[in-house]
């Protein structure tokens, strides 16, 4: 049985071969934001028009966010977080940090805002606040490919499952029995420890691990059963930030213009879904 990633982010019953479609990633390199600040612009506050949005992200993420050979970032979030931008007339400075200290980083202000695939979460929204929707995503289970005993979650009871640290997967992980959870900084890292034989499962949002796998980023592994939740990517910001309703607007305004829809298209070689305007 095949599934085409699309039927999949609607959150159909799959089993699924090699088939998966994905838009063509690997390809040309879009211009990604300067990084270079203009020591003028630094001082201008972030939401003023001119001013410079300094935006987390943990680079190991495709294809949401990735480092090319070249060293520049690339990814539907980063294509759309440079968009929002330019739509607010704003400069976007992406700087590189780890998942688990992106929450951290926005607390103390360090950082402006951050893009990374993060799921908004009831827990989440306690300490920083996040945008409308912008993906809707979900989490799924890998094996191996030569797994027949892993259907679903309650499968996993008493298995070795390895997560990406402070995620809603090693969340998930963290209510099976019995399980035994390795924790790895990054989502590849993870997958691959599954590769090499060392766990028996990955508990990852979907679209990431349908990519390394359909990239062959990553051999021998499979997704099994349903997605086990349904989640909504959001971009996060510290609390009461001003920039909320700045960066709103601007997913507004592209999603109303074509903007979106088109970034969407490039990097899932589909229309974009329907999206709520809130995940709760
Ligand atoms: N969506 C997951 C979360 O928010 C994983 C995000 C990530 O690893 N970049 O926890």
């Amino acid at each position: 049985m095949s599934i085409k990633r699309s039927s999949f982010l609607r959150g159909t019953v799959l089993g699924f071969s090699a088939a998966l479609m994905l838009a063509a990633c690997g390809g040309t390199t879009p211009d990604t934001a300067d990084t270079e600040a203009d020591p003028a612009a630094e001082e201008t506050a972030a939401g003023e028009a001119g001013g410079t949005l300094t935006v987390a992200t943990e680079p190991a993420f495709p294809p949401f966010e990735f480092q090319a050979e070249n060293g520049e970032l690339e990814g539907f979030d980063i294509d759309l977080m440079t968009a929002i931008g330019e739509t607010a007339g704003l400069e976007v400075e992406f700087e590189s940090l780890p998942f688990d200290g992106i929450i951290p980083a926005l607390q103390a202000g360090t950082v402006d805002a951050a893009i990374s695939g993060m799921t908004i979460t009831e827990e989440r929204l306690q300490t920083v606040d996040f945008s409308r929707p912008y993906i809707k995503a979900g989490l799924a289970i890998a094996v191996a490919e030569e797994n027949s005993e892993v259907a679903g979650l309650d499968d996993l009871a008493d298995k070795r499952i390895a997560v990406q640290i402070g995620t809603t997967g090693a969340d998930q992980a963290a209510e099976v029995p019995g399980a035994e959870i390795s924790t790895f900084d990054s989502a590849p890292l993870a997958l691959q420890e599954l590769a090499n034989g060392n766990v028996d499962a990955v508990i990852n949002d979907a679209p990431v691990t349908l990519d390394a796998i359909e990239s062959g980023n990553i051999s021998g592994l499979k997704v099994v059963g349903e997605l086990i939740t349904t989640e909504f990517y959001g971009i996060a910001l510290p609390k009461g930030s001003e920039n909320v309703e700045v960066v709103n607007d601007a997913l507004m305004t592209m999603m109303e213009d074509g903007t979106y829809a088109e970034i969407y298209q490039k990097w899932f070689g589909e229309e974009p879904p329907e999206l709520p305007e809130s995940a709760f």
